[in-house]
């Protein structure tokens, strides 16, 4: 077991129903071997069996233990690269068939959810907000290109003063409010879709993890007590890749966020302090986020590290994070305190792949993954059986490489989070 479980968090605490999957023993004849039990690999493994292939899914822990278990459950449409940057790197017509599969995404995690009645604690609204007066800006001129550009008119400019009285905080400014957008309960999302795909007729390995693998004609997936023999293999690892397919390990940086829980807080503070119960960011470079659990706990992600390791004092570490925006929860007890690993890319755009004729990878969403992860496992189903234009769409935005590979990207990285997060402090 890896050792930055996150066994700890209110989300493993608040699962529903756990089903254990037993581990791969002895070898198994797949058409699809998909590896990794997040959101890519879970969508993907679904989308396949209902297509009717026979399709198996291991994962190294269990369902949900990566980041799609732990993370802050906003999903929100868009890109990481604003449409006017994707425009001069794509054009303009790829540009716009990004932005609308970034709505399908967020469709389709509500279908989802709907088409499989996942208990998730589903809840509407978005909010991205100033944590600076300097960046309202900024905001307001995003959500006017998102109105005139791109038509889009499920979004609104929220001055400061109904910020400040949605948010209870002075400390914020003026935001962008998407009305489509929701936030759930990230594990239960994850249990659900296993559910869902063990009824398809997916067959979940968990402690199974793939020690190595050739596609080609032989395609074969080891784990320390089976194989897998498939015609396709998905890899779907993202942040925890580590040294698994070397080809690829360049193209992402794992970092690790945390995120806190607090007691549960009475009715009259949640209004007060998530007047709408919706979930917000703010315009940090290392954002802050939060919202409210189901049963009314602050949720609140903030600070990161690209280390291997996680602080050792996690809700010590993220306390001061929101007490910078909410003094008056200082005597507020915290209940956990836990992390996870997402993937970045250079251009923090995702990345998918094909590297050879029957191995696909999406990974990399840089922190935007619910809805995209579940869209990229979807994307190399519809890939498999024949459809590739929207995969394809994804797969040719460049995808540049960490300068200095998996080995010096560390301290190029580092020094430029660094830089950035001073940023945040000063500007
Ligand atoms: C703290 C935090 C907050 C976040 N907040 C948000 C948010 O609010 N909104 C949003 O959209 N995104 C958010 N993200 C990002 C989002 O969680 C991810 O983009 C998404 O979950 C990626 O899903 P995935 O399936 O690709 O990867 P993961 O969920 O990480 O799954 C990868 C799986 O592969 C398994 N694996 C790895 N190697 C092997 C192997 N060799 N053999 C077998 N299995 C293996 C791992 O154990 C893991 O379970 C956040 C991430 C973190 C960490």
């Amino acid at each position: 077991m890896n050792e930055n479980n996150c066994r700890a968090s209110y989300y493993a605490d608040s699962a529903n129903d756990c089903v254990d999957y037993a581990a791969l023993s002895g070898e198994q004849q797949a058409d699809i071997c998909v590896i990794g039990a997040g959101y890519t690999g879970l969508s993907a493994a679904l989308h396949l069996a209902k297509k009717g292939y026979a399709v198996t899914l291991l994962e190294s822990e269990t369902v949900g233990w990566g980041a799609s278990g732990r993370n802050g459950g906003q999903v929100c449409p868009g890109h990481n690269m604003s449409h006017a940057e994707l425009s001069k790197k794509v054009g303009r017509a790829a540009a716009d068939a990004l932005w609308h599969s970034s709505l399908e995404s967020v469709q389709l995690v509500k279908d989802l959810i709907a088409e499989y009645q996942i208990d998730c604690d589903l809840k509407q609204g978005v909010m991205h907000v100033a944590a600076k007066p300097a960046h309202v800006a900024d905001i307001r001129d995003s959500v006017s290109y998102k109105q005139k550009v791109l038509a889009y008119d499920k979004i609104d400019f929220v001055s400061d003063a109904e910020v400040q009285a949605m948010l209870g905080t002075e400390r914020y400014y003026g935001g962008e409010y998407w009305q489509d957008a929701v936030h759930l309960h990230p594990l239960n999302y994850a249990l659900g879709l296993a559910k869902a795909a063990t009824a398809a007729g997916v067959k979940i390995h968990e402690h199974s993890r793939v020690t190595q693998y050739q596609a080609g004609k032989h395609a074969a997936v080891h784990t320390q007590d089976g194989v897998v023999k498939a015609k396709y293999i998905l890899l779907a690892c993202n942040g925890y890749l580590d040294k698994l397919e070397p080809r690829i390990a360049g193209k992402i940086m794992p970092i690790n966020n945390f995120i806190i829980a607090t007691e549960p807080l009475s009715d009259e503070l949640c209004r007060r302090i998530n007047r709408d119960d919706i979930a917000v960011a703010d315009s940090r470079f290392v954002i802050n986020y939060f919202k409210l659990s189901g049963d009314n706990r602050l949720l609140w992600g903030g600070g990161e590290n690209y280390r291997r390791h996680f602080p050792k004092d996690i809700p010590n570490f993220v306390r001061p994070y929101m007490l910078q925006f909410y003094p008056e929860l200082s005597d507020v007890k915290i209940d956990y305190g836990w992390g996870g690993t997402l993937a970045i890319t250079l251009n923090r755009m995702p990345h998918f792949d094909r590297l050879e004729e029957n191995l696909f990878v999406a990974q990399g969403y840089s922190g935007h993954g619910v809805a995209l992860a579940t869209l990229g496992g979807k994307l190399m189903a519809e890939a498999i059986s024949g459809s590739v234009e929207t995969f394809d769409l994804f797969s040719r935005v460049p995808s540049p490489s960490f300068p200095g590979g998996t080995l010096l990207r560390w301290p190029g990285l580092v020094a430029g989070m660094l830089y950035y997060s001073m940023r945040d402090r000063f500007f």
